[in-house]
């Protein structure tokens, strides 16, 4: 069989519905990741639908007890052909985020895939169970065409708990070198820049959300009494703020400033548009550094977002001084951002601007990662993927979100490749979340496409991939 061949049977299958009825399956586990306690579906998930799956293709599989306490299982499954030959690691996460199962457009079911001309609801379809399945039967058409040969080896790695922030994540990897030991990273989530191009990115932005909180007494006081002679932490705090940031949403502190975008990135994203797809809100064009385009803003720059403002009584406002006034803030930050020293430099500027009433805390980071877009594999990858698709492949550097793939990049050291199988108005995290038919189909011969291509490589060059 021929790769043409090979996938036009691929395409053929895919008519027949069978990943879309194993889908569902899969839609049907509530698997919500986020809740406080975790929920006995997260080890039904792995035993009943992914192990059998994974073993009928030749995996071995073991869920191992999460490093931390009360966090959610974590799954190892090894399909090894020969453990002189390259090995390939897989992420997926078989968590979803709650269902928010009355807020569903009518006649929707969060946990039944429901079909409505191009689209496939359900929570899950998007983010991280349509992708993972379209992944998982890729490489076993692959290894089906191939008489159960791949030439290389496969891990996939599946946690529980992404949508929870990926606890015990990093221990685990940190813990289990040897067993996840690979050449390369590929792993599919989050979205492609539109619908219609195939994408890749080759990390993600990170995160610091942190908190801003002016307290300057126990209670409020009556505003006509008191006004004029005590200090009003609303005040002092929106001033805090506004020398953090401008009205225009530009960063003035140096010290969380992104670094200049290089030129291998601003090629790369040249020809990226951001939004205009359906449903996607309108760009406002005057936000943000003006001396960079919506796609160097979003993928290649680093913004500080207040997600959420208190004090007083905002939905019924008394005549009173408050107490106190809180902003949590969040950075989203690109590589080369020195973000591990984020609370020193607020602080000190807090300081050094007469605002040391301000108390600084972060609550929570993520590191950002970035493959070099130089790596032999960008290329690769790419490559296979337009020889599938015949469209041209849009290369984002990262996603503008953030993912745990430090995990994979920095602990594990791997050169990381990510294909998206969902688009921007999927309605991940939301009510409706769907994936599009079109996409499952395109994402299919993409992922069945690489994985043949990674046997072709392999049956060459001493079947390294170097
Ligand atoms: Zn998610």
């Amino acid at each position: 069989m021929n790769r043409d061949n090979f996938l036009s049977s691929v395409d053929a299958w895919f008519k027949q519905g069978e990943l879309q009825e194993v889908l569902a399956k899969r839609i049907a586990y509530k698997t919500e990741g986020d809740l406080p306690e975790a929920p006995q579906e997260l080890w039904d998930y792995l035993k009943n639908e992914i192990i059998p799956y994974l073993t009928g293709m030749g995996f071995i599989s073991t869920v191992f007890d999460n490093p931390l306490p009360d966090a959610a299982p974590i799954l190892v499954a090894r399909l090894i052909e020969d453990v002189n030959l390259p090995t390939l690691l897989i992420y997926a996460h078989g968590d979803v985020v709650n269902g928010q199962d009355s807020r569903w457009q009518e006649g929707l079911n969060p946990w039944v895939l429901s079909v409505d001309g191009e689209r496939w609801y359900g929570r899950g379809s998007a983010d991280n169970k349509g992708q993972h399945t379209i992944t998982f039967f890729g490489l076993a058409k692959a290894l089906e065409a191939r008489s159960g040969k791949l030439g290389y080896n496969v891990t996939v790695l599946m946690e529980m708990g992404e949508e929870a922030g990926s606890p015990g994540l990093a221990e685990f990897c940190e813990n289990n070198k040897e067993l996840l030991k690979a050449d390369l990273l590929i792993a599919s989530d989050g979205p492609r820049i539109n619908a219609e191009t195939p994408t890749i990115f080759l990390g993600s932005r990170g995160l610091v959300n942190f908190s801003l909180l002016v307290k300057a007494r126990d209670k409020a006081y009556h505003s006509g009494n008191w006004g004029g002679v005590l200090v009003n932490p609303a005040t002092r705090l929106v001033h805090a703020l506004s020398s953090l940031i401008d009205a225009r949403g530009r960063i003035l502190l140096d010290g969380i400033k992104a670094p200049a975008v290089d030129s291998l990135i601003k090629e790369a994203l040249k020809s990226v548009t951001v939004g205009n797809g359906k449903g996607d809100p309108e760009i406002d064009l005057s936000w943000g550094q003006s001396e960079l385009t919506s796609a160097e803003r979003l993928f290649a720059s680093n913004t500080l977002e207040i997600l959420a403002l208190g004090s007083g009584q905002s939905e019924r406002p008394v005549n009173a001084i408050p107490s106190q006034a809180i902003a949590h803030c969040q950075l989203r930050f690109v590589v080369g951002t020195d973000w591990q020293n984020l609370l020193e430099y607020v602080r000190e500027h807090l300081v050094a601007s007469g605002f040391d009433d301000v108390v600084v805390k972060v609550n929570a980071h993520t590191p950002a990662t970035r493959l070099d877009l130089k790596n032999p594999w960008v290329n690769w990858v790419k490559s296979s993927i337009e020889n599938t698709t015949g469209k041209q492949v849009t290369v984002l550097p990262n996603l503008a979100g953030s993912l745990p793939n430090d995990v994979f990049a920095d602990i594990l050291g791997l050169p990381t490749i990510w294909v998206p199988h969902s688009y921007p108005a999927c309605n991940q995290h939301a009510p409706n979340e769907h994936m599009l038919k079109s996409v499952a189909a395109e994402g299919l011969q993409m992922m069945a496409g690489i994985f043949w291509d990674l046997s072709e490589k392999s049956s060459t060059a001493n079947s390294s991939w170097d």
